[in-house]
Order: structure tokens, then sequence, then C-alpha cells
């Protein structure tokens, strides 16, 4: 929650998105003077001893958060996970090899888009005939498929797999962009995880990826020194200039995640919003859900009125209110409530508040 004018601000942003106070306080006093050095975060170098100790402990922390095992390294990239839709098959899919992808909206879309430059690409489940509505039940999953690809979050059709398919047989890979962090799953099940930080996990201009060793270097085609995931391992994050700030500010949050309790306070807080937004929403004849129950997400509640004429009223309700971000992705319409780690529970509970009270005045 942030004040503007007096005006307490709550902030729904999809991404980039809400961080907690206390992080955008230490990160700008560093832009001012980093650890009492006298010098800018923004002017030191990065392979000083003033910037190798973050990279180190934001790597570390985010071993200690997962709970991951010596073969799973962690990396932070440029480009965001959209780079990431080609970074992956170009490591991990073989010329003539296939690739398994689920189907399940607009980031699945652009990864299987992708893949299909480097190999073959097999749909092992699709909810494209629900418009997205839903996620699939029953996966296909070929036994000779280089990896299954999943999307445990979509951020714009708001889903989210609360059953991850962690016996599909073949290596398991992940774009956990919108949702990375804020429940518990088993990360050491995954082959290779990635993640954009602006969602849930700090400022824009960096990507997560955790990746498993044994992985890497089943292919044969030639791959560009930084597009290579061996070559980042072996460099410690450090191949080329990092994006110093960015990496700065996921540190930071994974240091408030880890003072918090870690991700299992965070899936019970999710949990707790999540139920509080979704429970007031199914109360009010006026708005209603676009996506099936059992798929919903916690970290983006996809929303519409049947009568689309009262949109714009309460949009304009919720931007008097201070309630920011609530506006669907120009794809889908209706409304987008994104709940992050971040979002406190007060941001819920007012929003929810205001729902109610605009159902009553059009009862
Ligand atoms: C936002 C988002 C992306 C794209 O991230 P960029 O950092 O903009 O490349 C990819 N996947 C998911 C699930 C997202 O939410």
């Amino acid at each position: 929650m942030l004040q503007s004018d007096k005006l307490v601000l709550h902030n729904f942003n999809a991404g980039p998105s809400v961080l907690p106070k206390e992080v955008f306080e230490e990160a700008s006093r560093a832009v001012l003077n980093f650890n009492d050095s006298g010098l800018s975060i923004l002017e030191i170098g990065h392979r000083t001893p003033l910037f190798v100790p973050v990279m180190e402990e934001a790597r570390q922390l985010v071993k200690e958060l997962m709970l991951l095992d010596d073969d799973h390294e962690v990396l932070f990239l440029h480009g965001g996970a959209t780079t990431q839709f080609m970074q992956v098959p170009m490591n991990l899919l073989p010329d003539n090899g296939m690739a398994a992808y689920t189907e399940t909206g607009t980031w699945a879309n652009k990864a299987i888009k992708e893949a299909k430059l480097f190999g073959h690409v097999e749909i092992a489940g699709s909810s494209k005939e629900d418009n997205y509505r839903s996620l699939p039940k029953n996966l296909n999953v070929s036994p000779t498929a280089a990896y299954l690809h999943i999307t445990t979050n979509e951020t714009i059709a708001g889903t989210q797999w609360h059953t991850i398919p962690y016996d599909c047989g073949v290596p398991l890979v992940a774009d956990m962009s919108s949702d990375i962090l804020s429940r518990v799953i088993e990360f050491n099940k995954f082959d290779l995880i990635y993640a954009g930080a602006q969602k849930n996990m700090g400022a824009a201009g960096v990507n997560l990826v955790v990746v498993s060793k044994k992985i890497l270097g089943r292919v044969e085609r030639v791959i560009p020194t930084i597009l290579d995931y061996r070559n980042h391992i072996k460099e410690a994050s450090m191949l080329n200039t990092p994006p110093v700030f960015a990496v700065y500010v996921a540190m930071l949050t994974l240091r408030w995640l880890k003072q918090q309790g870690g991700v299992r306070v965070m899936e019970k807080r999710n949990g707790e919003k999540a139920k509080l937004f979704y429970d007031t929403l199914d109360t009010l004849p006026v708005f209603r859900g676009v996506v099936a129950k059992e798929d919903r997400s916690k970290m983006n509640a996809v929303f519409v009125m049947d009568d689309a004429n009262l949109e714009k009223e309460f949009l304009d309700l919720c931007k008097k209110e201070g309630m920011v971000g609530v506006k669907g992705h120009r794809s889908v319409g209706g409304f987008r409530v994104s709940m992050y780690n971040a979002l406190a529970i007060e941001s819920v509970k007012a929003i929810t508040d205001l729902m109610k009270h605009f159902a009553v005045s059009k009862s």
C-alpha cells in the first residue's frame, strides 16, 4: 500500500507489480549510497567486492527458499521470460527431436511458437477449445519427448496448475513467471524453471533460471555463447555484466521473503487472500468469474460483468478509491486483480468491500 495525496493506494498491477515497502526503501538508499560505500549501486563494477556478495546471496537465497539439491544451478539472466521461450528449446530440444507443450493461454502459446523454431512440438494437452478458461486434465506425453513444458500460472487467462504433472515421464520445464515462490512446490522435480522477476520477485530486467545440470549437453547444435546455460553456470551468473540493480532488488525481495517465513508462509497468505477474493466474487451477482473454479489462479483473478455497460462505472470507482491496475488485459477485457506475495490482505479487503458496495448500489 502506498500513499498518494492522502489516498491510500492498492496496487493490483499484473506486472511489473507491487513489492514490499521495505524493498523500495532499501533500494532507494542503495541508489544514493550503497552499503556506506559512498557510491551508488548504479555506478559500481559487477566484479567488485561490493556486488559479488549480492549476486551470491541472491543465488543462495533461491537455493534455500526452494530447497534445491546440488544438481540444480541458480542463474540470474537478462532478457525476461520471453528470452527463455527461445533459450530453453535452443539448449534442450535436439534438431530432429520433439518437445511436449501444454497449450493453456497467451504465454504458453508464445513459448510454443519459439520452440517450433528448433524442433517439433507435440501438444500434450490444450484448453484452447475452452478459450483457456480451464486447464487440460489428461496429458498425453510421448516418452520420446525431450521435455514437457508447462506454464504454472497463466497471468492473462487467470488459471494456475494446482496439480503439477510431476510424473509425466520426461524432463519437466516450467514458466513460473507469475507464481514463483508463491506456494510450496517440489522444485527439485523440475529440470528447468524460469521466471521474469517483475511479477513476484523483484524489478523488471532480470530473469531467474533454475536448471538441472543433468539435462544440459544433449543437443548438438552450436549455441551462441551468451545463450548457452553451461557458460553461465561456469561463470556463476557473471558471464557478462548482469543487470546489477535488478539483481539487487531481487535479492532484497528474497531476503524479505525469508524473513516473513519463506514459501510456506507465502502459500498460507496467498491462500487466505484468494479465498477472501473468490468467496466475495461468488456471492455478488453483478460480477462473474471466468475461470473454472478448480483452475482459478491465486495470483491473478480474472472476472467480468454480465452487463458490460457497468464496467466503466466500476473502473472509474476503482480509480477514485485508489485501486490501481484493475482493468483486465486488453486481450480478455473485464477485470483482473493480481494478488502477488507482496500484496497485503488489507488490499484484498479494500477491493472486495468496494465490490460489495458497488453490487449493493446496483441491486
Ligand atoms: C509476464 C510473463 C512473461 C513475459 O515476461 P517478460 O519478462 O516480459 O519477457 C512470460 N510468461 C508469463 C507467465 C508471464 O506472466
